[in-house]
Order: C-alpha cells, then sequence, then structure tokens
C-alpha cells in the first residue's frame, strides 16, 4: 500500500493557485457514540487547516449482521490499499459467537504491528493522582496469544497457542526505541514475564536487549510485568517508553489510561510497513449513544496523531493547542473531572465548537506542542520494520517428542500410564523419559498430591540414535495400536546443539 505518495508527486505538477493537494484517508463512523465524536473531530480537523480528502467506509454492526463475520467488507480494504490510513470510531461487537473482532482482524491483515498509546496527565484540568505521568506505551500487536490459535483437546483441557517470532519482536523493539529517539525521550522500558516463560517472553527480551545495545543514548531497563503493571499503577512518573508483548501491552495501556485521568481521553495509533490507523482506546458506549454527551477527545487526539503521521504538523499542532487550551478554560464533558471545573459540563457538539473557538491559541499552563516537541506522536512504521535483520538458520536436530495424551483411566495413576507407554514404544529405539500433567512432572518419581487432568504430555528421547519424523509416525502408529488417544505432538529439538524446548524438571 502506498502511503500518500501520489499526492505528493501531483504537487509539483499542478498551477499554484489552485487548492492545496488533499491526503486521501479512510474514515469509519462506526456504531454507538462513533458518529457523533467522528463528526465533531472531522470538523475540528477541517477546521485547523488539515488537507484530507474523506473516503468514507462502513464496518460493524450493521456489517456483521448483513452477514459479513468480520464485519469489514472489500471495499473497505479497497479504499485502504488507496490510502493507507484509517481513521476509525469504535464499533459494537455483536453478542453471540461466529463474529470475528474487527480490530484483531483489520491489525493483522493490514501488518499494523505496533500499538502506540501516548496516556499523559492533564492535571489539575482533568482529575489524576500523577499530575506529572507521561508515558507512551508501545504494545505488540499481531503476535502471542492474539493469533487465536485454540483447540479443546480432552474433556477437561483446552489449549491457546502463544506464538512468538523474532522479526515480530525486533520490529517492534526497534520502533519503540526509534520512537524515543524522534520524540526526544530518555528511556525505553520492557516488560514480559520471561522467568517463567523462557522461550517466548525470554526471546522478546533477548532481542530487547540486543536492540537496545544499538541505541547507547536512550536507557533501558526491563521489569517482569506483574511488578512492572504494579509500578504503572502507582508510580508512572518512573517511566518513559514502554515496550512490552500483545497481551501485556492491551492491559497495561488501559491502567495507564485510566491512572494518567480517563480512558476517554486516550488515544491510539496502530502502525504498520505501510498502512496505520488511529482510534481512541475506549468502545462505542452504546450506553450513552445519541445524547450528545459523549467526549470526543480520544479520537480527536487520535486525529492529531494521524496528522503527524501525515506531516500535516502546523495542523496538528493546531488542533493539540486549541485542545489543551479548552480543557485549560474548564470546558468539559461530564466524564471529565478536574479541580477547576466549575462550570457545567458541555455536550459533543459544543465541546467541539468550543475546541474551533480556540483554533490559533495555546495553552498557559499545560506544555503546548510544537514541531520540535510534540507532545503526541506516531513515526511511520518502515524504517523500523526495514531494520529487521534476516533471522540465520541454525543447526537443527531431532531429538525426540512430547506426545499429548487424552488418558483417562479411573485412578489417572501415571505409573500405569507409563507402564501402557513402554509396553507399546518397546520395539522402537526410543525411551520414554518423562510424563507431566498441566506441566508438572508426574512420572517418574512424581508425588501422588499432584492433581492430574485427563491430558498428558509423554516425553520421549531417541536415546542416542538419529532421529526423524518416520520415528515419530512409527511411535503413533504403536500407541494408536495400544488403543491410546494421542491428541497432538511436539517435537523436541536442538538448535546449534542448544535444547530448544522448555525442559521437564529434574531433566
Ligand atoms: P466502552 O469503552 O464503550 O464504555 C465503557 C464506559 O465508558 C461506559 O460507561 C461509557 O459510557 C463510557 N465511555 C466510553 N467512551 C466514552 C466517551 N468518549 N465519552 C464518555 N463516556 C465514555 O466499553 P464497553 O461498554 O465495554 O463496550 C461497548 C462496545 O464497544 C462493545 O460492543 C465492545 O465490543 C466495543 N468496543 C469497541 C472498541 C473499538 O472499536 N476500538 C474498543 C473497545 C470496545
Amino acid at each position: 500500500m502506498q502511503n500518500n505518495s501520489s499526492a505528493v508527486q501531483l504537487e509539483d505538477s499542478i498551477p499554484s493557485n489552485t487548492d492545496p493537494i488533499r491526503t486521501a484517508i479512510t474514515v469509519a463512523r462506526g456504531d454507538g457514540i462513533g458518529p457523533e465524536i467522528m463528526d465533531a473531530t472531522l470538523r475540528i480537523l477541517e477546521a485547523a487547516g488539515a488537507e484530507l480528502e474523506i473516503e468514507e467506509v462502513a464496518i460493524g454492526e450493521a456489517v456483521y449482521k448483513s452477514g459479513i463475520t468480520s464485519g469489514i467488507g472489500e471495499e473497505v480494504w479497497a479504499s485502504l490499499e488507496r490510502t493507507g490510513v484509517f481513521l476509525k470510531a469504535p464499533i459494537t461487537t455483536p453478542q453471540g459467537g461466529g463474529y470475528k473482532s474487527l480490530n484483531v482482524t483489520t491489525r493483522k491483515t493490514l501488518g499494523l504491528y505496533a500499538n502506540v498509546r501516548p496516556c499523559v496527565a492533564y492535571a489539575p484540568f482533568v482529575r489524576t493522582k500523577h499530575a506529572g505521568m507521561d508515558v507512551v506505551i508501545v504494545r505488540e500487536n499481531e503476535e502471542d496469544t492474539y493469533a487465536g490459535i485454540e483447540h479443546q483437546q480432552t474433556d477437561e483441557v483446552v489449549q491457546c497457542l502463544k506464538l512468538v517470532s523474532r522479526p515480530g519482536c525486533e520490529r517492534v523493539i526497534r520502533y519503540a526505541f526509534d520512537y524515543a529517539v524522534r520524540n526526544g525521550r530518555k528511556k525505553v522500558t520492557c516488560m514480559t514475564k520471561d522467568n517463567i516463560m523462557k522461550l517466548t517472553d525470554g526471546m522478546f527480551r533477548k532481542v530487547f536487549d540486543e536492540v537496545a545495545a544499538e541505541y547507547p543514548d536512550i536507557q533501558s531497563d526491563h521489569f517482569i510485568i506483574d511488578i512492572g503493571a504494579a509500578r504503572m499503577a502507582d508510580t508512572p512518573e518512573q517511566f518513559d517508553v514502554v515496550v512490552t508483548m500483545n497481551l501485556y501491552g492491551d492491559i497495561l495501556s488501559d491502567i495507564a489510561a485510566q491512572v494518567a485521568g480517563s480512558v476517554g481521553l486516550a488515544p491510539s495509533a496502530n502502525i504498520g510497513k505501510t498502512c496505520a490507523m488511529f482510534e481512541a482506546i475506549h468502545g462505542s458506549a452504546p450506553d450513552i449513544a445519541g445524547q450528545d454527551i459523549a467526549n470526543p477527545s480520544g479520537l480527536l487526539l487520535a486525529g492529531v496523531m494521524m496528522l503527524r503521521h501525515l506531516g500535516q504538523h502546523d495542523a496538528a499542532a493546531r488542533v493539540h493547542n486549541a485542545w489543551l487550551a479548552a480543557v485549560e478554560g474548564g470546558i468539559h464533558t461530564s466524564d471529565m473531572r478536574g479541580e477547576h471545573h466549575n462550570e457545567p459540563a458541555i455536550g459533543t457538539v459544543a465541546f467541539a465548537d468550543a475546541v474551533i473557538a480556540r483554533l490559533g491559541q495555546a495553552p498557559k499552563q499545560l506544555p503546548a506542542t510544537s514541531d520540535a516537541a510534540p507532545a503526541i506522536d506516531s513515526d511511520p512504521g518502515q524504517a523500523a520494520d526495514d531494520a529487521v535483520r534476516p533471522t540465520e538458520p541454525a543447526a537443527k536436530t531431532l531429538v525426540g517428542v512430547d506426545v499429548f495424551l487424552h488418558w483417562n483411566a479411573d485412578d489417572r495413576n501415571p505409573d500405569t500410564l507409563a507402564e501402557k507407554l513402554r509396553a507399546a514404544s518397546a520395539k522402537l529405539p526410543i525411551e520414554l523419559t518423562m510424563i507431566t500433567n498441566r506441566g508438572v512432572k508426574v512420572w517418574p518419581a512424581g508425588r501422588s498430591e499432584t492433581f492430574c487432568t485427563d491430558h498428558w504430555r509423554c516425553r520421549f528421547k531417541a536415546g542416542g540414535e538419529s532421529f526423524d519424523n518416520g520415528r515419530v509416525i512409527a511411535l503413533l502408529a504403536a500407541l494408536n495400536v495400544a488403543g491410546l488417544d494421542a491428541v497432538k505432538t511436539e517435537n523436541l529439538y536442538e538448535l546449534d546443539g542448544k535444547p530448544a524446548y522448555s525442559m521437564g524438571q529434574g531433566e
């Protein structure tokens, strides 16, 4: 997808007395409060001199109900193919099964790998306990458990695959460091749970350490996600830019937005290599739809991020400074609370009018935004993606296999299962080395206190012999003959001589 390059090329070929070339963007008004806050946002952007050519598309509830399970039709993809920029109001996901998350589909289809969420306090004009808070969360947007690959394998056990790739880690981490450099930020903090998930979260942290070494002028540190989230709720002032994995970032950014003042104020940018989507972080708020009381600020500030992304910095600064001046002036919708709010709350339309009336003004107490110090920004995603290094192939040796069984004998005795497995595989040059249940070793030398489900991981090793998938198939055939129900296998590899799988206790 090309992002505005045609507009730039055309500029030279037109007479200077014509209207300036407008940048085409795709706009969806969404559901619930979406149309109201989009209307307010577009009015303000237009009044500020933003040069936008709007392609309006329909997404969301009506599209879902027309039978398109993704909530997004072909004409929307065609528009995004043309524009590469999506300003999107929140949508309502219909209740009931069969509907896919439109946001997850859009992010993954368009390769929007970085979700950038600035969380800024506007004290004392918006109530917060953290007046100095100014954190940007950069969340990995495509991988992790959000791959949405889930299976039920036994009566008792379901699973969700957590997929993490090296290039996926590298480009979002590079994006976070580039963002820090470009926006005059001092520190990038990584958050993972690598003490438990040593391969998946461990890879994210390892790549973070590698990339951090290339940015000696930016400080870097790491928190385990649980204590990191606690610190974000308690002392968010200690953070500057935070980069983290998809699920952690989803939760952490809502915590950060809430402690900054309100989720209703927070914008987000979903950045890809050639495409970007801008939206508020809140939902479609059906409880207040159509009442002219919704706060348009989250979507408006997403619009500011979009203008900066498009290089329309003057318009971005005009909108942002007018909004800051309005907030400082006590202009507020009913969800905004501040010590200086003596005036009654106003509605969505009046809020937009008040911001438009202040275009050209700058705030007096809150820091004004400028090109040199943009308070909220979103870099394009091409450079970080281009800088991702190819992954060197490793020497890969198959050394064994984990076979997962659905086994529901009355006593669920691991010793009995081990006997069956050994008898079934006796003629094969492989050895049963371990059985675990939900990751806890139950054979050999398990403990009778350990609770066992009907889902067993049975590890077979090659015992010094060469191993290949033919052996795995022979083993599965032998287990099948023995009446054992293998529900899946995971091959055990060594990469460059090192085990590339989690070790069982005692191995
Ligand atoms: P919500 O964010 O829509 O609302 C939560 C609460 O915050 C409500 O009380 C609401 O009135 C209030 N609120 C939200 N935005 C506000 C605003 N701009 N001004 C004033 N008050 C505001 O969350 P929800 O109720 O859990 O979800 C409603 C619908 O939105 C669901 O269908 C959900 O799937 C969808 N949703 C969409 C998106 C998106 O499109 N990006 C994101 C989240 C939720």
